[in-house]
């Protein structure tokens, strides 16, 4: 299927699959399959405090039974090699350097605030360390058994012409500047590893993603990107970020809102189609809110009837 459309479904178990994470998996199966494509399983595991046990395996488990598929699977702490070998151009180019300012640090040099939850890093680094191991000295002047050693981060080197503009395919034009907005951006927490904005432009374009398909919350997280794969010379998908799912309360839906993992409505006996044709009426298609299979989606999807807002989940049907 060489030039054709590939997308992918890129789970972090960081908790149970939920109606927010399955109606954009939706949008992303549907997109692919629709145009013929392939589509990819991959499970963003790289260590994350919030991750939870047996959580990627409960996912896939999810996926299946709401009618799912994909052709190829991946796993990204298998992987951590090719994010290293990335890491390790980046630093040869110059472009990622070795940092030891804590959160708070960075937190106390903002001026103003910044786009989401995202820090502006003002450089303070940038030209400190001659290397990794001159940074962790620097952190640990004189290590005791016992005590912790504390670890640098590596940063991206921003140039100074760093707007970013792209088309998103649902959201429309977006554009930042990278240098005002974000400064100097992490990539990763240990010497040889990725954060997620590494690790996920290594593997969409080593998968030979052509368009990436996901929930606008990381809408700003895609400017950074676009500049490291310019950083490395990889070739850029194309992006289609759409609405999340959210309250009564309008905000991002969570378990203060209750229960609406996949696994308990399926324990509580309600059949993957009630689900797929909720999600179904929510994108513009259905509307009678008719239970649905997801197979059966794919001839009547039409991504421009997708709400530009978010979806107010109350209940099912
Ligand atoms: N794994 C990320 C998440 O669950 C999504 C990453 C992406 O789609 O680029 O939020």
């Amino acid at each position: 299927m060489s030039g054709g459309y590939v997308g992918r479904l890129a789970p972090s178990p960081t908790g149970a699959l939920h109606l927010g994470n399955v109606r954009t998996f939706m949008v992303a199966w549907l997109r692919a399959r629709q145009s013929g494509g392939k589509v990819i399983l991959r499970t963003e595991d790289l260590d994350h405090p919030k991750h939870k046990t047996g959580a990627a395996a409960q996912a896939v488990e999810d996926l299946k039974w709401l009618g799912f598929d994909w052709d190829e699977e991946y796993v990204q702490s298998e992987r951590i090699s090719l994010y290293a070998e990335a890491l390790e151009t980046l630093r040869s180019k110059g472009l990622a350097y070795p940092c030891v300012c804590s959160r708070r640090d960075v937190e106390a040099a903002q001026s103003a605030p910044h786009e989401g939850d995202q820090l502006h890093y003002s450089g303070t680094c940038r030209d400190r360390f001659s290397s990794w191991n001159d940074a962790c000295r620097f952190l640990n002047p004189s290590p005791a058994e016992g005590v912790a050693t504390r670890i640098p981060c590596w940063r991206f080197r921003t140039p100074d012409e760093a707007r970013i503009a792209f088309d998103d395919g649902f959201a429309g034009a977006y554009s930042m500047d990278v240098r005002a907005q974000l400064g100097d951006f992490p990539l990763a927490r240990e010497e040889k590893g990725a954060g997620y904005t590494l690790a996920v432009v290594v593997d969409d374009a080593a998968m030979g993603v052509t368009e990436v398909v996901r929930g606008d919350d990381l809408l700003p997280a895609t400017p950074q990107q676009l500049l490291l794969y310019r950083a490395l010379g990889l070739k850029e998908p194309k992006f289609f970020h759409v609405p999340l799912v959210v309250g009564p309360d309008g905000r991002r839906l969570a378990k203060r809102h209750g229960d609406t993992r996949i696994s308990s409505f399926r324990e509580a006996g309600i059949k993957a189609e009630e689900i797929t044709g909720y999600l179904a009426w929510s994108l513009g298609m259905n509307p009678n809110k008719e239970p649905i299979p997801l197979s059966a989606l794919a001839g009547i999807f039409e991504p421009a009837q997708i709400p530009h807002n978010p979806l107010e989940f109350h209940r099912l049907a």
